[in-house]
Formats: C-alpha cells, structure tokens, sequence
C-alpha cells in the first residue's frame, strides 16, 4: 500500500487556485477512480496517464488506485492536471523521492507516448502556486518562457514524463528532447500609426480626445471614410499598461492561448476586432473544458472595436451591457461563476444607413427613411448611453485627400495623451477613478469640482432649451475635462466647453 501527494493549479476565469493531488494504490481489484468532480476531460486523463506512464517505462502495476483532487469544491477543468495525477500515482506505487514531489507544482498535458504538451493559463497558474507559497512549480518546456515571467518562481520545464520520473528516482533513462509543440500564437506586430491618416482632422481630435480621457467612441460615416482605419490607431497613442494591469492583461491572453511569451509580458494596450458575424460566446467567452476568455475580455485595458456596430446581432450588443457597467464578465458554470475582467475602451463605427450613403446630401441613398431611422436605432439607448463621443466622419473627398498633407504621427499625439493621463491622475487621486470618463456626473457638478460661472451659464441655457439632456450635459463636462487635460488647463472654460459640445453632435442634434 502507498500515499503520495503532489500539487496542481485549477483556474477559475483567470485566477489560479491550489489543487492537492493524492493518490492511493493498494492490493484489490485493478481499478482507477478518480474523485474531486472531475468533469469529462479529467476523466480522459486516467487514460492518458496510464498509457503515459507505462511509455516511461516505469511499470503500471495491476492495482486499486484512488486519486482525489481537492478542495473538491473548485470547479476543475483541462487537462493541466495530467502531470500531477501521473507523478502522485508513481510515487503511491514507490518512487525513492516521491516526498520531493509533495513540495512541487506539476502543470501539463500529458500524451499517451509520455510526452508532455503545453496548456492555456500557465502565466496564472505559476502566479497563484508562488502566491500561495509553493515557488517550485514543472511545466511543459513549451510553457517556460511564460513560467519565467512570474518573479519568485523557480522554474524546471520537462518535455517527457520520463524526465520527471527520473528526478523522483526511477531507473529510467529519458528520450532525447524533442521540440515542443508550436502553439497557435502571432508574434505582436508593431502598431499602425496615425502619420497613415489623410485629412479627418476633427475625426483625428475626436480619437485624441477618447484617448486622453478613455472615452467610448461611436463614429458614423460612410463606407471608405477612414473608421476602421482611425480605430486601429488608437492603441497606438495611449500609454503603456503598469505592472498590475500588464500581469492581468496577460494572464487573461495565457488562458486564451493568444500569448506569445517571447516579449515578455504584454505591456501595450490590446487590440480586439470581432466580426459583426461573431457569437456573443465569441465576445463574452466560455466553451468546454478550460473557459476561453471571449474578445470583451482580451480586450482589457485596451480596445474593443465593434466595425460595422448596427449588424452585430441583438444578443450580442446586448452582452456589452454588463461588462461597460461592471468592468468584468461572469460566467455561470454549473459550479460556480467564473470572472474574467473586461474593462476596454468601446470604438462603435457605424454606416449611417444599410447602403451607407446618407451621409452628407445623401442624394446617393437608397433606403426608405424608415430603414435609416431603424439602422443606427440597433445601437440600443443602453449601449450608446455609455458612449461620450459620438461624431461624423465624413466621406474624404478627392480634393482633400489630394490638398491634405499628411497627419501627425501617433507619437506625438501619445505624448499629449499621457500628459493629458498624469494631470487626471493627479487630480482624481484618492479616488476610485482613473479617467475623467469613469467619474459620474454629480461629482463634474459639484459646486468644488463643476465648471466656471461662464461655461455653467451656457450649460444651463442649452439644458432650459432642450438642446442638452441632463446625461448629455454631464457628457459634455467629462468631455471638457479630458480638453482641459489635454491643453494644459486648470478646469473647462468656455473654449473647452464649446469644444466639447462640437465632439457631442452627431446629425445635427445633440443627444
Ligand atoms: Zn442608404
């Protein structure tokens, strides 16, 4: 009869959590039961471990083993546990140094010729062992460049169990090293930049100005205007993520398997671009065994851009609702939630009709006035309520384009953007917020923090009219902040303020 015992990591969206692994062998009926609610892909691994151990040579006696993963109430998921299952298995069946293995994190997949693969979240997975006082962690070798990010982790990558079996005290003699299977990732290109953009000058401040402040944009115009294109550059002018966020950011692309781990953490804004033909799935995340963080999610701390906004479907706009109000997604797991974070920048670019020329005259545009009013309607009052800046870009005419030089570089207009970043700073320390776009309403009209006599006479004037609504107004203020960053003011003057009223008018209306 032998107890031995090891460690693992589940994750639960993206947070690791400590898993025991034990394992039992003893004389009786040959059998392998696994407990601790392993879901299906935990149940293959009985299989794979079996037939990956005896690939090790290390022999497979014919016994009744028992191995249990607790705390059984962790959600498990994946097959990361492989390692863990077949080491605490060798060692219940009498490896000399199975007592080292109880001080040791194992995470990898396991294949039936012993081999061991890489899996998704290793970056959280190593994360939580050290934070939970277990720095000794293996990984597969194809994980190790990621394990490596994590201070404090010491590190041994394997690329066969044999490796493993041999470190603990079995006579085996291991394969000789294979390269480990490539995964599925791109290499981070370097990002576009605005010098690109011909003309679209208040388009171009509209992008500065969402930058600076982190405000969502919507931007309508038809198609070939240049929406998507300013869209791709807004990563580019905003600033570098801190540690923290850069540790989250990439622990939310580990466990989507999106991370090339060659250049260290990610360190730039993401960039995310679904299809309008995308799944809410797609967007929210989920799917089998370990949960895939969707593109709201990989798009944390950077850019979600939603091109050709109106033809997403219903289900899918509606999806955004919880993350733009709460930051994160939670999703329901037959046991229990899993949270992953998914605070982005919203960029919504839309056609202002279904054939896209009633922009301008519109003299081109074919639809009925009922399929323009429904068009951009699909973008629910909910959805726009959270989008400050709201602009028309229109078509670049050939004169324009001939007669506009070239735009100013994404560098010098991130330069701004990051003075415009250290005086919000400044200014909302001590509070929950970071960004003027994050700060409710009553605090941008409290008679401490609101506008001058002069720009508050001019708000109130269009609030009497009806030209402003009371969310419009707040939207105006947030927006005159970012300005008032952005050109070195103290607080919004009328300049800033006319300013901001000019970036609120789409159509005609302000909203
Ligand atoms: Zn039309």
């Amino acid at each position: 009869m032998g107890l031995a015992r090891t460690w693992s990591v589940a994750l639960v969206g993206v947070e690791g959590h400590l898993v025991q692994v034990e394992a039992h062998a003893a004389s009786g009926l040959p059998a392998f039961i696994l407990v601790g609610l392993p879901d299906t892909s935990l149940s293959e691994a009985r299989e794979r471990v079996r037939a990956a151990v005896t690939s090790s040579a290390v022999p497979w006696n014919a016994r009744r083993r028992t191995v249990n993963l607790s705390p059984a109430s962790l959600p498990k998921a994946g097959s990361a546990f492989d390692l863990a299952i077949a080491v605490a298995c060798m060692g219940a069946d009498g490896l000399p140094a199975a007592e080292h293995a109880g001080r040791v994190v194992h995470l990898g997949e396991l294949g039936l010729d012993g081999r061991v693969h890489p899996v998704r979240g290793v970056l959280p997975a190593v994360a939580a062992a050290v934070a939970a006082g277990r720095p000794d962690v293996v990984v597969p070798a194809a994980n190790l460049a990621e394990a490596r990010l994590v201070p404090g982790a010491r590190v041994r990558a394997v690329h066969h169990l044999a490796e493993l079996a041999r470190d603990y005290g079995a006579d085996v003699t291991p394969p000789v090293a294979v390269a480990g299977v490539p995964r599925g990732v791109q290499a981070r290109p370097a990002p576009p930049d605005l010098a690109d953009v011909i003309g679209q000058g208040d388009a171009r401040f509209a992008l500065e100005v969402a930058a600076a402040g982190g405000h969502h944009l919507l931007m309508v115009g038809p198609p070939g205007a240049g929406k998507s294109m300013l869209a791709a550059r807004l990563p580019g002018v905003l600033p570098d993520l801190d540690d923290a966020d850069a540790l989250e950011v990439t622990a939310i692309h580990s466990v989507a398997g999106t991370f090339d781990p060659g250049g260290g953490l990610l360190r730039r804004p993401p960039f995310e671009d679904p299809h309008h033909t995308a799944t809410a799935q797609a967007i929210v995340g989920g799917g089998s065994g370990v949960p895939r963080p969707g593109a709201a999610s990989r798009a944390h701390r950077g850019v979600l851009l939603l091109d050709e906004a109106p033809e997403f479907a219903r289900r899918v706009l509606d999806s955004l609702r919880q993350p733009l109000e709460h930051g994160e997604i939670v999703v329901h797991r037959a046991r229990g939630a899993a949270r992953y974070p998914a605070r982005f920048q919203l960029v919504l670019a839309a056609n202002p009709c279904p054939c896209g020329k009633a922009s301008g005259k519109g003299l081109d545009c074919t639809c009925t006035p009922l399929e323009r009013r429904r068009y951009l309607a699909r973008l629910s009052g909910p959805l726009l309520d959270r989008v400050d800046l709201q602009i028309d870009v229109p078509a670049v005419t050939r004169a324009s384009a001939a007669l506009g030089s070239l735009g100013e570089g994404s560098e010098a207009v991130a330069a701004r953007v990051a003075a415009a970043r250290a005086a919000q700073r400044e200014r909302l320390a001590g509070t929950p917020w970071r960004t003027n776009a994050e700060v409710p309403g009553s605090w941008l009209r409290s008679s401490e923090h609101g506008p001058g006599p002069a720009p508050r006479a001019v708000l109130e004037r269009a609030l009497d009219s009806g030209t402003l609504s009371l969310r419009g107004m707040d939207r105006v203020l947030k927006i005159g902040w970012t300005i008032a960053d952005l050109t070195g003011r103290e607080r919004p003057d009328l300049d800033e303020i006319g300013a901001a009223m000019s970036l609120r008018i789409r159509g005609g209306t302000h909203a």
